[in-house]
């Protein structure tokens, strides 16, 4: 009987939502304008990813000065540890802490090579997550954020080893995580608990991915340590040439899925929106979130 009633949500939740910095000026404008579509629903901050080996660096250090300067939103700078010396990433964080950036999210990244090689860390760089979440500790009173992998991370051998990986990035400083997308909210429900029984008790954010195309998630996320059980598959399967469907269906899955964690006690989401705000507005809607009117609106003339 999900459905049949709106939970008693009112004020009680929190959302954040995650951008990907620009690479041409048509991506930059559908990028602010989903910015300014989702500004008026006050998240409590948005994140802005870093890109393999520091190649969006400048991207990602234009989109969050932009932020910063033009709308009320709090910016999260993501920052990985992948092909930089130690000295190179602590450059590019106290650039950032300069630029008024307090909240960071810190990865290892992935290798260079792509997705699947093996790790190499820069001979001078930091190693993982943890360590990097120790060096931004050390510039500030910076509010870092790490993440985690309900269905454990790729190259961890088990469960136990990566929770071990998430406790180092506490007791180095970590005071929220936020997941790998996942689609099974049992799977999380279990990874929040063995977290827990490990003495983590940080805040462990489910990142939302609104499937905007099921074709593309299904191919990577494999690779990222999701998995994409049968009955998603199922829900949008034929509708490939169906986009107007296919976004119907992924609103639905996704605002299930919200409904249900908001079941299960959950009052706090992380969006990764692909720079795209439909899907994630109407699920933010869904659960009660509503445009604050006098943030990101344009104000009327004075008369
Ligand atoms: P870590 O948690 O540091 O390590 C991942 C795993 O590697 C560990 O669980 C462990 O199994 C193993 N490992 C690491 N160090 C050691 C060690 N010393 N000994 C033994 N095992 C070890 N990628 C980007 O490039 N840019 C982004 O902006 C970005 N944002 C992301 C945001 C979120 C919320 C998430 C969940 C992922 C993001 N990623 C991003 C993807 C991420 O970089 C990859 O998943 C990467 O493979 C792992 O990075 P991590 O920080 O999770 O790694």
């Amino acid at each position: 009987q999900r459905f049949s009633r709106q939970p008693d949500t009112a004020g009680k939740l929190r959302v954040s939502f995650e951008f990907f910095p620009p690479k041409t000026d048509a991506m930059e404008d559908r990028l602010w304008e989903t910015v300014k579509r989702l500004e008026p629903l006050a998240p409590s901050f948005v994140s802005v990813t870093y890109g393999a080996g520091g190649s969006t660096r400048e991207r990602t250090a234009r989109t969050v000065r932009r932020i910063l300067e033009e709308t009320t939103l709090t910016p999260a700078a993501h920052m990985t540890c992948v092909d930089a010396s130690r000295e190179e990433v602590d450059q590019v964080v106290a650039e950032f802490v300069e630029m008024g950036v307090k909240r960071f999210v810190a990865l290892r990244g992935d290798p260079s090579a792509g997705v699947g090689a093996a790790y190499r860390p820069h001979p001078n760089g930091y190693a993982n997550g943890a360590e990097l979440t120790g060096a931004m500790k050390r510039q500030g009173d910076l509010d870092i954020s790490v993440s985690a992998y309900p269905e454990k991370h790729p190259e961890s051998p088990d469960f136990a080893t990566d929770i071990d990986m998430l406790k180092r990035k506490v007791d180095n400083g970590a005071t929220r995580a936020i997941t790998q997308f996942f689609f099974d909210n049992d799977l999380y429900e279990r990874y929040v608990e063995r977290a827990r029984r490990a003495g983590i008790y940080i805040p462990i954010v489910p990142g939302i991915l609104p499937v905007h195309n099921f074709t593309q998630v299904a191919n990577f996320a494999g690779r990222c340590g999701a998995s994409v059980p049968g009955w998603l598959a199922e829900r949008f399967a034929g509708l490939e040439n169906e986009p107007q469907i296919h976004a119907l269906v992924a609103s639905a899955v996704a605002a299930e899925q919200v409904l249900d964690l908001i079941e299960r006690g959950i009052d706090d989401f992380h969006f990764y929106t692909m720079n795209r705000a439909d899907l994630v507005y109407a699920v933010s809607h869904m659960i009660g979130i509503r445009p604050k009117a006098d943030l990101g609106a344009e104000q009327p003339a004075a008369a």
